[in-house]
């Protein structure tokens, strides 16, 4: 575990008596770090493409100015990392809504089966430009969900996007819709939507540390697919506020599965 840090308080108590209270400031102190840390990877996150942007002008303006089918190239190359600034800007807005969301509950009741139709239908052409089919196992009847809906599609949306991306090699994505009588950490019944690619799969060592804002498990081939590195910390989070879970399990060469795990409404 981390050092732990305590802050004393020296107080004169009106009975003339004086009162000494140790308080654990590792939490608070922590907590700085983590926001620091984010502030940091944040400025360098855009600072790269920014870098990039600067010295295309310089090229344009120079050395390139004259060459038409080099300045096309570079064009088509600032117009990526644009976009790439462009996509992490709105991750980092999404994150902070979520965020700032994170103690409300959702209310709206949603059919689970509506939610994951839609996405699927929505990424489809995605998928098959990539070489992907997308393959669905519903269970028959599933309860209904409190959930917000724009949310649950970005999860969903996210975790196949990631499967398109990083699992492709598989040639299909399977998404499977479940009713769990009873989940044992939830505590209930549970509506499981796995998410699973036939991809390379995972290395172990990485998995506990996929949900953290930034975190790759090969920078250069995510950002290579646009990557941004937030995407499974914004799932995470939106997860959290719909007390639910994620659940990921990997194999090298054989590839991975990301499960979500939902209270299931009471009717
Ligand atoms: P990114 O924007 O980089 O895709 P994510 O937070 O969505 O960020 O994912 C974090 C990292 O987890 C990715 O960079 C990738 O290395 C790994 N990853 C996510 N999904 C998969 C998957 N289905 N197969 C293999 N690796 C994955």
């Amino acid at each position: 575990g981390r050092e732990r840090h305590y802050q004393g308080r020296v107080a004169a108590l009106s009975d003339g008596s004086v009162s000494f209270a140790f308080q654990d400031v590792s939490d608070v102190e922590h907590a700085a770090d983590m926001r620091r840390d984010f502030v940091a990877n944040v400025s360098h996150e855009l600072r790269t493409p920014l870098t990039a942007l600067m010295g295309f002008v310089e090229t344009l303006r120079g050395a390139a100015k004259d060459d038409p089918a080099a300045r096309e190239r570079f064009l088509g190359i600032m117009e990526r990392e644009a976009l790439r600034m462009n996509r992490l800007v709105g991750e980092l807005l999404s994150l902070s809504r979520v965020e700032a969301e994170e103690r409300v509950r959702p209310t709206a009741m949603i059919e689970p089966r509506t939610l994951v139709v839609s996405v699927m239908n929505t990424l489809r052409p995605m998928a098959e430009a990539a070489g992907v089919t997308l393959e669905s196992d519903f269970a028959p009847s599933v309860p209904k969900i409190r959930a917000d809906f724009d949310q649950m599609t970005q999860v969903l949306h996210n975790l196949i996007e990631n499967g398109v991306k990083y699992g492709g090699s598989g040639g299909r994505i399977r998404v499977r819709l479940q009713f769990l009588q009873h989940d044992a950490q939830l505590r209930g019944p549970a509506v499981s939507i796995a998410v699973r690619d036939f991809g390379e799969g995972i290395p172990a060592i990485h998995l506990p540390r996929l949900t953290e804002r930034f975190y790759r498990v090969d920078n250069h081939r995510s950002r290579e697919k646009g990557g941004t590195g937030l995407g499974l910390a914004i799932v995470k989070h939106i997860l959290n506020r719909h007390r639910g879970r994620l659940k990921v399990e990997s194999r090298e060469g054989e590839g991975s599965s990301f499960e979500i795990i939902l209270p299931a409404a009471e009717e």
